[in-house]
């Protein structure tokens, strides 16, 4: 069965008092099935008025009203977006989930929700109903891993980060932890370095070891919290600066620990382990890049800003009209994955090397003929690496991406929502090119 590597969904938020109370607003957005809406743009005065723009997604998330038979609360988009990356991780697949969108469109609601940080601490309380993506992410990936304690060793390790003005801040360094809240500390911003190897990384950016939900989440709520003080003392911050939630799964095969061979050798020791990394993002704000994207000009008020939101947009639209066939010689498409420190870094999860490059990971020397790597096309939104420990495993696998797109329903944001759903259908348009390349080559 063939699966795509990029998903794209969308959400739909509630109009919030302001919007319900303001005469003039109304709900533009309508949703039909479980993946396609419609907009209706323009005000009564100017020309567009009533016209009616149709979209389609993977899966739209209806969240305006909760009586609705379609409404999506947060487990409906957790369990729609994220819970499948948990089993990507297990397989030892790379994966990237984000979130796009203007601000204020429910992008840090959808990916950390409004859950007061400290009352799911205890092991075994469920998330609360509006917990977001990531804690809950963190609590099925417990939940699993469990379930699983008596066969796989599991090492999880986690960092936060966020870029701002294309300066990277740990939010979990030791300074954060210790920091007085209200004393935003002298954060030193931290590089990004290409290994040879394993590709980019942020060098110096602290990792956390946890072995279970509520240490993990002890670390949520201290980079939270950092990044909360440091957004009022700046303010408008936190619409301008990326976050970024990584978890490394490590899994040792404690079941595989001796195996018989078919040679001669007899018997050989073979452990095996998985690693995957999986990075959840909550972006900057889109309104900047929409409208210098419509005007066909860039604004310039100090955008380095969203330098790396700008060089998304160009990696999507790079990706998505990159039409050469697999297999063919001819150039690709330049990806200017460098050109940004989210992109740069962002292909970590979702690694490019060029065909030609291919990686052996000794993890046992004993059985190196059967550790490889299939490394492999440069047309996915941010390629993927995929990563088999023996040749009977997981040839087939993926790096998965997923983007939640966030939209007000809103009549006055109409031209923000539209210019979030053309740059989502860009996104998925990278999916679909993939899809019918690959197929004639199966
Ligand atoms: P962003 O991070 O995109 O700037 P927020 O997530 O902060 O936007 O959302 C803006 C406001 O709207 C917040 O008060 C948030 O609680 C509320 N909100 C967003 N999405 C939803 C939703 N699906 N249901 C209820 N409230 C929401
Ligand atoms: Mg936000």
């Amino acid at each position: 069965a063939e699966e795509s590597n990029m998903i794209v969904a969308v959400r739909v938020r509630p109009l919030n008092a302001a919007e319900c109370t303001r005469a003039n607003v109304h709900n533009v957005v309508q949703v039909h099935r479980h993946n396609e809406l419609t907009v209706q743009a323009g005000s009564s005065a100017d020309a567009s008025a009533g016209v009616s723009h149709y979209f389609s997604y993977d899966q739209v998330y209806y969240s305006c009203d909760p009586d609705r038979r379609n409404y999506a609360d947060q487990l409906a988009v957790f369990a729609g977006t994220a819970q499948p990356l948990i089993d990507t991780a297990f397989e030892g697949y790379n994966a990237c989930l984000f979130a796009y969108g203007q601000t204020g469109s429910g992008k840090s609601y959808s990916m950390m929700g409004i859950e007061g940080l400290d009352d799911a601490a205890l092991d075994g309380r469920a998330p609360h109903v509006e917990a977001g993506i990531i804690p809950r992410f963190c609590h099925e990936l417990f939940r699993r891993i469990d379930a699983v304690k008596q066969q796989l060793q599991v090492e999880v390790e986690v960092s936060y980060f966020e870029i701002y003005n294309e300066k990277i801040h740990d939010l979990l360094s030791v300074q954060a932890m210790t920091n007085v809240p209200e004393t935003p500390v002298q954060r030193q911003a931290l590089k990004v370095r290409e290994h040879p190897i394993f590709g980019p990384y942020v060098v110096d950016l602290s990792a956390h070891s946890v072995d279970s939900y509520s240490a993990l989440r002890n670390w949520l709520a201290v980079g939270n919290s950092q990044r909360a003080t440091a957004s009022t003392a700046m303010n408008d911050k936190s619409s301008r600066s990326h976050s970024i939630f990584n978890i490394v799964l490590n899994l040792t095969d404690l079941s595989s620990d001796t195996e018989s061979s078919d040679t001669d050798s007899g018997t050989v020791s073979l452990r095996q382990t998985r690693r995957s990394k999986i990075s959840l993002v909550d972006l900057a704000g889109s309104e900047r890049i929409n409208v210098s994207g419509s005007n066909g000009e860039r604004i310039r008020e100090g955008v380095s800003i969203n330098k790396s939101l700008l060089t998304l947009g160009k990696v999507i639209a790079a990706l998505a009209d990159s039409r050469k066939p697999v297999g063919s010689s001819t150039p690709h498409t330049f990806v200017p994955y460098r050109e940004s420190v989210l992109t740069w870094l962002l292909r970590v999860s979702t690694k490019q090397i060029s065909k030609h490059f291919y990686l052996f990971l000794l993890s046992d020397l004993v059985n190196l003929t059967r550790l490889i790597f299939v490394i492999q096309n440069n047309r996915k939104m941010f390629n993927s690496i995929y990563v088999s420990m023996s040749l009977q495993e997981n040839l087939g696998g993926n790096s998965k991406t997923v983007m939640l797109a966030t939209i007000s329903p809103a009549s006055l944001h109409a031209d923000e929502t539209l210019a979030t759903l053309r740059y989502a259908c860009k996104a998925r348009s990278i999916v679909n090119r993939v899809k019918v390349n690959e197929s004639p080559h199966d």
